[in-house]
């Protein structure tokens, strides 16, 4: 790969952030389907308008690429990317 094509965003130094508004939901279920890792999936509680709004199952499988929000017909959901805390012995060693 050419030097100028290097990465913006390493997937092991980002991870995702969803937020979901639970009471714009109608439970149709695009963003769970849509959902590349699949780490969505249905709440067992209901919203004030009685569906089950999506969560986040796996945050830790979230990449954060907001296909989400894209899908979500009724804009009740979008992801943003936020830097992985770096655990503390990989730190130490990034530092020496
Ligand atoms: S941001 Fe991407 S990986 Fe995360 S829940 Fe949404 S669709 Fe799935
Ligand atoms: S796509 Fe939107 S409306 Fe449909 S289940 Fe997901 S959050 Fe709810």
């Amino acid at each position: 790969m050419p030097e100028t094509l290097t990465p913006i965003i390493s997937s092991r130094k980002v991870r995702g952030r969803v937020y979901v508004d639970r009471n714009r939901c109608k439970g149709c279920g695009f963003c769970i389907e849509f959902c590349p890792p699949k780490v969505l999936s249905f709440s067992a509680s209901f919203n004030e308008h009685g569906y089950h709004s999506p969560e986040l199952v796996r945050p830790e499988g979230c990449t954060g690429c907001d296909l989400c929000g894209l899908y979500c017909p009724d804009f009740a959901i979008f992801a943003v990317r936020e830097p992985r805390p770096v655990p503390s012995a990989e730190r130490g060693a990034s530092e020496t």
